[in-house]
């Protein structure tokens, strides 16, 4: 099987039927590159750049920033990079920052929250993928937005930090795709108005089903609630991609959701413009694109959608698909 999968590495990633996904890999530092060549992947759909911020004694510099954004995003040649923004809080900590302990971590200050009130922190980092942005495709991604408020600050400041380094001389893609992450369902639920303000939507479905199911993602003792086929997670995915495409926008999916083998019809059916995954899974996810047809998927996906439970979804989906 592995021998198939590496036939396909430089093939598209196209439906029986003839309709073209992206499939693309997630990373962590720019060290994961060599494992989104070797697997064929046709762009980052996520880098999470809280690595740069950890495992260390101080805030990473611009420049430091901006050399591995800028070894990422010419390493693609011109496919799509889409970095996000600092998410750290949750799991992930600074100790450097000295942050207060928090009941609820994960709904605490966190991630943009965290950045729009340490602006310079933000400041720093947005010039350095700005700077980046000049040398391939980058598109710059904002985690855990809650409210349209929060996009348009953390947008404004992206604004300014942008026309102070073209002041300078330097460099920008102008044109550059500005996304947030839906990974709060309050964010899924106003998908229409977020659409005619971001460029694009990336469902990050790890935070997306703990959030909805109010069930912690790290908890064992409440893994059963832990359900991706949920129809109640369906319908939000849905909304999320429907909304997106009214506007001309597009959608990705970056939680591990994407490259779940059980999701991918579904989500195949639903319209889901990119799927964004770790890069092993990227093979395996093309072959089994390869075997479907859109139009059935999206027949599926509707069933399922009027379904009462996860447990019907799956058992439908594997009889139809796997
Ligand atoms: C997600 O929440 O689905 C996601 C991709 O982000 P992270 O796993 O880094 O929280
Ligand atoms: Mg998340």
């Amino acid at each position: 099987q592995k021998q198939e999968w590496a036939k396909l590495k430089n093939e598209p990633s196209v439906s029986k039927d003839g309709v073209h996904v992206e499939l693309a890999a997630n990373i962590g530092t720019p060290d994961d590159l060599e494992g989104v060549h070797n697997n064929g992947a046709e762009g980052i759909g996520l880098y999470r750049t809280e690595f740069l911020y950890m495992g260390r004694e101080e805030l990473p510099t611009e420049e430091e920033q901006f050399t591995a954004y800028k070894k990422v995003v010419e390493s693609l040649d011109g496919r799509p990079v889409v970095i996000r923004t600092l998410d750290i809080g949750g799991d992930k900590e600074l100790p450097y920052l000295d942050l207060p302990e928090e009941m609820n971590p994960f709904l605490g200050f966190r991630a943009i929250r965290l950045c729009l009130e340490m602006d310079d922190m933000f400041r720093t980092q947005l010039r350095a993928l700005l700077r980046a942005s000049a040398y391939g495709n980058l598109k710059i991604m904002f985690p855990m937005i809650a409210t349209l408020q929060e996009f348009r600050e953390a947008k404004a400041i992206l604004e300014e930090e942008k026309q102070k380094l073209q002041k300078e001389g330097t460099d920008v893609n102008d044109k550059l795709e500005l996304g947030i992450m839906v990974e709060i369902p309050s964010t899924a639920v106003m998908a229409p108005q977020f659409a005619k303000e971001v460029d694009f939507f990336s469902i990050g479905t790890n935070d997306l089903i703990q959030y909805t199911m109010a069930a912690d993602r790290m908890n064992e003792r409440v893994s059963y609630l832990y359900q991706p086929y949920s129809p109640a997670i369906l319908s939000l995915v849905k909304m999320v991609i429907d909304a997106s495409h009214k506007e001309g926008k597009w959608t990705g999916m970056c939680g591990e959701m994407a490259g779940d083998s059980t999701a991918i019809p579904l989500l195949l059916g639903l319209g889901l413009d990119e799927f964004s995954m770790s890069a092993t899974s990227v093979l395996p996810a093309r072959s089994q694109l390869l075997q479907l047809s859109k139009e059935e998927a999206a027949k599926a996906a509707e069933e399922a959608l009027t379904y009462s439970t996860a447990e019907e979804v799956q058992e439908m989906v594997e009889k139809r698909f796997l």
